[in-house]
């Protein structure tokens, strides 16, 4: 028996799954995954995982995962070498940006990659190619969050961390599926409400779990979420319930903010909300009752065209409260990858540099063309939804995409497939063949997680070390070292031997990372940023001080934005969330054994009044049509969605139930977020059950 535990080995890892960032041990025989043990020294999930940790690691020893590069020779793909496949990237890219300029090349990069991965990434978009056309998926999802904080309190990320949450007396969380997309998250709020009589508040079209046990939940119409904030807002500041003291030593706008209230009277909320004044005027009420009030939201705020203002009406809400700096409060944006967080932090967006510094400001700049050695581009580059436009226009004749499934997750599919056959060169690099990857002139076969070394931050900004628990597979490698070697062969003179370098570099270059280091994270340790040089972090934020140069928070006034408009006879209106049992489109978890058995297919919920006015039958397939393209769904009639409303579940590997089939390609004014959750349809009964 001693013998055979020997083989066995244990590694610490970070899932894979979402932003709640839990880690735990892998125990491996070779490439056989035995179990997944969590332990009590995990600093955000202890000994809890949810399915998706437990379970959903088979896809790493699916024989569907390229192992080998492949070249596009006419309509086929043919294997290659490395050697062959880099150098054909190389010239190809070099050839393209030469005739068109840097600018004519995009770069996407991987909220489910490493740290170090996505720093590398722009080091290569800028330092080598020139371009700050660099992007992630947050654009997709959080970008409107991200803004919405940065204009408020200065700092795009959680205000503090998961143990903030539970400490919290009110919890509201708005258009957040908490409970599917952030499994143990939920667990605590559960736990905090059931145990430590904490109150919770859930505004949401879908009565989801957390709103079955919510001391409140109510249904804004869609899209209304900014009304009625700002209304309870409104309605807070003339009962004289704000925060005196905190307004006057901490924040600066109120005058002009309090003018922009003007016209968000109780009366307008409920007619344009469809919720009635007394519901109105309970939140408020509960708001000042409460000693220590946050705020969770998610794509049901974000994925709008008013979405970045929505996002800063809760940040003002929260400011006129003072319910920021002090445990138990602040703005909880739930990130959805395992490493969106980290992603945007470490530099792959076309305005900032890692760490959020601007592009545009010479002095940082400066600092970066001084560590590298080269001359950097002073504006700011396009974003993955200016990227697919350009390609229209001709201004992007080639991209480079990592780890992304962006033919089935950007918003209206149809559109951005006929973009992507235009490209005159497309690299894609990923575990899988991806939807994506048949747009592709070059696929490289990249390495997952239990495969690497790195690092990923979690929705709390704590970064988190991961260790390798197997070899990569066949000819498969991790992100960082295609990146360099690709580098080299465009004339860097890159020589990282492990991703803790390229965290050294970026803690010498970007303040928020001075103290980082891989020491400081070995076994359960980690670091939630910003991090003082001697390793000081910072769990809860704006303690003493907001993230402007006068220390001082700013109310920002904002507007209602009226949701897009299908027209007349698209009459339903069609809403899409995450399933406990799949991440993201399902690359992975569909690959996963144990969670397609459970889970095989997306389904459509319909209300039973609407399924009794249309005959709809529980599990009769139907089809749904936008002006965009249409899909076949099974529909479930269940009273967790009410009306007109529908709701569908948005992983998919089949490209006829994919919900991004039927969404516009129009988005947030600010961040350019689509507006996924702005969607009507109509629909027809195929298939009886
Ligand atoms: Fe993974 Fe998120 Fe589940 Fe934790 S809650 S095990 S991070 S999917």
């Amino acid at each position: 028996a001693a013998m055979r535990k020997s083989r066995i080995k244990r590694t610490k890892t970070v899932c894979t799954y979402c932003g709640v960032g839990c880690s735990f041990e892998m125990w491996t025989k070779d490439r056989q995954i035995l179990k997944i043990e969590p332990s009590a020294e995990a600093p955000v999930n202890g000994i809890s995982t949810c399915v998706k940790g437990k379970w959903g690691w088979d896809f790493v020893n699916s024989e569907e995962r390229l192992t080998k590069p492949l070249i596009r020779r006419e309509d086929e793909f043919v294997e290659a070498t490395w050697e062959e496949a880099l150098d054909l990237i190389a010239s190809q890219l070099t050839a393209i940006k030469e005739q068109h300029g840097a600018d004519s090349i995009g770069y996407i990069a991987s909220s489910k990659c490493t740290n170090e991965e996505n720093f590398l990434f722009q080091k290569l978009a800028r330092a080598v190619m020139g371009t700050n056309n660099v992007d992630n998926c947050s654009r997709y999802c959080q970008s409107p969050a991200t803004a919405g904080l940065m204009r408020t309190v200065g700092i795009g990320g959680d205000s503090g961390t998961i143990q903030d949450i539970e400490q919290s007396e009110l919890i509201i969380v708005i258009g957040a599926n908490a409970a599917e997309s952030h499994p143990v998250l939920a667990t605590r709020v559960k736990r905090a409400h059931k145990l430590n009589g904490q109150k919770l508040i859930v505004a949401d079209l879908r009565e989801n779990e957390l709103a079955q046990r919510a001391n409140l939940f109510f249904r804004p119409k869609p899209s209304t979420d900014l009304i009625w904030i700002s209304a309870v807002t409104k309605y807070i500041l003339d009962q004289g319930w704000e925060d005196q003291e905190f307004l006057n030593n901490r924040v600066n706008g109120l005058d002009e903010y309090i003018l922009s209230l003007e016209k968000f009277t109780l009366e307008y909320a409920e007619e344009a909300t469809g919720l009635a004044k007394e519901q109105l005027i309970q939140v408020a009420a509960m708001i000042h009752e409460a000693k220590s009030v946050c705020a969770l939201w998610a794509m049901g705020i974000t994925q709008h065209m008013g979405a970045t203002d929505a996002s800063t009406a809760i940040a003002n809400l929260l400011l006129i409260t003072g319910n920021f700096g002090r445990p138990g409060t602040g703005a909880y944006p739930l990130r959805g990858h395992n490493n969106v967080q980290g992603a945007c932090d470490f530099g792959t967006m076309p305005a900032w540099f890692p760490g959020y510094e601007p592009v545009q400001d010479a002095g940082v700049r400066k600092r970066y063309e001084k560590a590298w050695g080269v001359d950097l581009p002073a504006e700011p580059g396009f974003n993955n939804h200016q990227m697919v436009e350009g390609i229209q226009t001709g201004q992007i004749k080639a991209m480079y995409l990592f780890g992304e499934e962006m033919a089935l997750v950007d918003s209206n599919s149809n559109h951005v497939e006929a973009h992507f056959e235009q490209l005159d060169f497309f690299v894609v690099q990923d575990v899988f063949f991806s939807r994506t990857a048949q747009y592709a002139d070059v696929i490289l076969p990249a390495a997952p997680s239990p495969e690497k070394e790195g690092t990923f931050t979690n929705t709390e900004r704590r970064i988190q070390r991961f260790h390798k628990v197997m070899e990569p597979l066949g000819d498969s490698k991790p992100d960082w070292m295609i990146f360099q070697e690709l580098a080299r062969r465009m004339g860097a003179d890159w020589n990282y031997q492990h991703p803790s370098e390229i965290m050294d570099e970026a803690a010498r270059l970007a303040p928020i990372f001075a103290g980082v280091s891989y020491e400081r994270l070995e076994g359960w340790n980690s670091l939630v940023w910003p991090v003082a040089a001697d390793g000081t972090d910072t769990p809860l934020l704006y303690r003493e001080r907001f993230a402007f140069p006068d220390g001082k928070a700013r109310l920002y006034p904002v507007d209602f934005t009226p949701p897009y408009e299908a027209g007349e006879e698209y009459d339903l209106h069609l809403n899409n969330g995450r399933l406990l049992e799949h991440f993201h489109e399902g690359n992975m978890t569909y690959k996963s054994e144990g969670l397609t058995h459970k889970v095989p297919h997306p389904w459509l919920e319909i209300s039973p009044e609407l399924a009794e006015q249309r005959g709809v039958s529980d599990g009769a397939l139907v089809r749904l049509t936008s002006p965009y393209g249409h899909v076949k769904v099974r529909a479930i009639v269940t009273d967790r969605v009410r009306g007109n409303e529908l709701y569908l579940t948005m992983n998919s590997m089949e490209e006829q139930e994919a919900v991004n089939r039927l969404t516009s390609s129009y988005h947030d004014k600010i961040t350019h977020t689509p507006n996924y959750k702005e969607m009507s349809v109509k629909m027809e009964v195929i298939e009886e059950s």
